[in-house]
C-alpha cells in the first residue's frame, strides 16, 4: 500500500483540490447555473447557507426511526435538527404532524401509497399528459404498476380541469385514493369540491403540491390542507430548499383501514405514514438534507419569502402576457402560480417542444418540452415548453425581466437555424446574468 492509498485526515481536507475531475465538474456546473436563463419550472436556487447544511457533517450520521425513537446511538444531535426541521414545516403550513424524511417528492407519495393502498386498488390522478406527474399512476411507475390507475384531464377547448367531470370519472371508478396536483398546470385548484366528491365515495384525498408549495405556504393560492387527507410535497421546487420531499397532516384521524395497534385502537394516519417513509420504503434518513431543509423552511417563514414568491407569481403573469403578445398560446390562457405550459403549435406546425429545448440552450436559456394535452406528437418530441419563473425570481429578476427573457426566446424560436444570430444572443445573455450574481467565491 502507498501514503496515498492510505485515507488521512490530511487527504480528506484536500480531496477537492486532487478530485480535479469531479470537482472541475462542479466548478463547470456552478459556472452553467450562473451564466444562463433558468426556466425550469421545477428548478430553484438554494441559498448558501441551505447549501452549507445540505454539504455538512450531518451525512455521517445513520439515524434509523424518528427524533427520540432512534435504532441507533448518538443521535442526540440529529434529534434536535430532525425537530427543527419538523416544527418549522408545521409552522410553515399550518399542519399539526409532518414527516421530514422522504428523500424525494417521488418517495413521498411512495410512502403514503404504501401505508394506504394494497396492490391492485384503485387510484384517480391527473392525466401525466394533461400535466399530471408519473407519479400519479403512470404505467412506468410503481403507481402504475402495483395499483390501479385512473384519471381525469383538462377539457380540450379550455385547457382546465371541469370538477363535474372529475366527479363522474370518481363515481365511475369507485378509486380508494384520488390524488390532485400537477407538474404542468398553471391554474389554481378547488380543494374543497375534491373533498366534496371523495367524501361522497369514501375515498382518501391526497393533494401533491410539490411545484406550488412556496406560494400555497405564504396564502398566494388555495390551501390544500383545509381540506385534503394528506399532503406530500417537495423542497425543492418554489419553496427553495434542498432536494427533498415531505408529508404533512392538518388533522390527524384514525385510519379508515380498520389497522390496530397492539393494544386494539385504531392507528392514527400519521402513524401509519410515519410506518410507510421509514422502514415501509426507506433506510436511514439524510440528516444533512433533513438539516437543509430546516434551514430552508426557516428561510421561507420570513417575510423576505413572502415577497420573493409574490414576485414569482407577479412575474409568471408578465411572463404569460409577454408570451400571449407574441402570438404564443398559454394552455389554460394564463397562470396563477409560478409556471406556464405554452403550445408552441401556435407559432407553426414546425416548431416541437425537442427544437425549442435544443435550440435555446444553445442561447444559454434552458427549458424542458413538456406535451401538450391532446399533444399529436410523441414524448421525445412534443408540441409544448414548460417555463417557470421560481429560480430567475430568486436571481432577482422582476417584471421588466421577463419581458426581456420572452423576447430573446422568440428572437432565438424564430431563427432556430441561425447559429450566428443565437451565439450573439448567448452572448448578450452572458453578459445580463453577470448582473446577478448567484454565489459568489
Ligand atoms: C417534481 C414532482 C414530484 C417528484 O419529485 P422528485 O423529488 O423528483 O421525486 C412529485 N410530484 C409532483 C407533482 C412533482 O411536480
Amino acid at each position: 500500500m502507498t501514503n496515498d492509498q492510505i485515507m488521512t485526515t490530511e487527504t480528506m481536507t484536500t480531496a477537492t483540490t486532487r478530485d480535479t475531475q469531479v470537482f472541475d465538474l462542479i466548478a463547470k456546473e456552478q459556472h452553467r447555473q450562473e451564466s444562463g436563463i433558468e426556466l425550469i419550472a421545477s428548478e430553484n436556487f438554494v441559498s448558501p447557507a441551505v447549501l452549507e447544511a445540505a454539504g455538512s457533517v450531518l451525512t455521517n450520521k445513520y439515524a434509523e426511526g424518528l427524533p427520540g425513537k432512534r435504532y441507533y446511538g448518538g443521535c442526540e444531535v440529529v434529534d434536535q435538527v430532525e425537530q427543527i426541521a419538523i416544527d418549522r414545516a408545521k409552522e410553515l403550513f399550518g399542519a399539526s404532524w409532518a414527516n421530514v424524511q422522504p428523500h424525494s417528492g417521488a418517495n413521498a407519495n411512495m410512502a403514503v401509497f404504501l401505508a394506504c393502498l394494497k396492490p391492485g386498488d384503485t387510484i384517480l390522478g391527473f392525466d401525466l399528459s394533461h400535466g399530471g406527474h408519473l407519479t400519479h399512476g403512470s404505467s412506468v411507475n410503481i403507481s402504475g404498476k402495483y395499483f390501479r390507475p385512473t384519471f381525469y384531464g383538462v377539457e380540450r377547448e379550455t385547457g382546465v380541469i371541469d370538477y363535474d367531470k372529475v366527479e363522474e370519472t370518481a363515481m365511475r371508478e369507485g378509486p380508494k385514493m384520488m390524488i390532485c396536483g400537477a407538474s404542468a398546470y398553471s391554474r389554481d385548484w378547488d380543494y374543497a369540491r375534491l373533498r366534496a366528491i371523495a367524501d361522497q365515495i369514501g375515498a382518501l384525498l391526497l393533494a401533491d403540491i410539490s411545484h406550488p408549495a412556496g406560494l400555497i405556504a405564504k396564502g398566494l393560492l388555495n390551501d390544500p390542507l383545509d381540506h385534503v387527507h394528506i399532503a406530500t410535497t417537495t423542497t425543492h421546487k418554489t419553496l427553495r430548499g434542498t432536494r427533498g420531499g415531505l408529508i404533512m397532516l392538518r388533522n390527524d384521524f384514525e385510519n379508515p383501514f380498520g389497522i390496530k395497534t397492539p393494544k386494539g385502537e385504531l392507528r392514527m394516519m400519521s402513524s401509519l405514514l410515519d410506518s410507510g417513509v421509514f422502514p415501509g420504503t426507506q433506510g436511514g434518513p439524510l440528516e444533512h438534507i433533513i438539516a437543509a431543509k430546516a434551514v430552508a423552511f426557516g428561510e421561507a417563514l420570513t417575510d423576505d419569502f413572502a415577497a420573493y414568491a409574490s414576485r414569482v407569481q407577479a412575474n409568471a403573469q408578465a411572463m404569460a402576457r409577454a408570451f400571449t403578445d407574441r402570438g404564443y398560446s398559454i394552455i389554460s390562457g394564463g397562470t396563477d402560480n409560478h409556471l406556464m405550459l405554452i403550445d408552441l403549435r401556435s407559432k407553426g406546425n414546425h416548431l416541437t417542444g425537442k427544437l425549442a429545448e435544443n435550440t435555446l440552450i444553445k442561447a444559454d436559456i434552458t427549458i424542458n418540452k413538456n406535451m401538450v394535452p391532446f399533444d399529436d406528437k410523441s414524448p421525445m418530441v412534443t408540441s409544448g415548453m414548460r417555463v417557470g419563473t421560481a429560480a430567475m425570481t430568486t436571481r432577482g429578476l422582476v417584471e421588466s425581466d421577463m419581458e426581456r427573457i420572452v423576447v430573446y426566446i422568440d428572437e432565438v424560436l424564430t431563427n432556430h437555424d441561425n447559429d450566428a444570430k443565437i451565439l450573439a444572443i448567448r452572448e448578450e445573455i452572458n453578459e445580463w446574468m453577470k448582473a446577478f450574481p448567484l454565489y459568489q467565491v
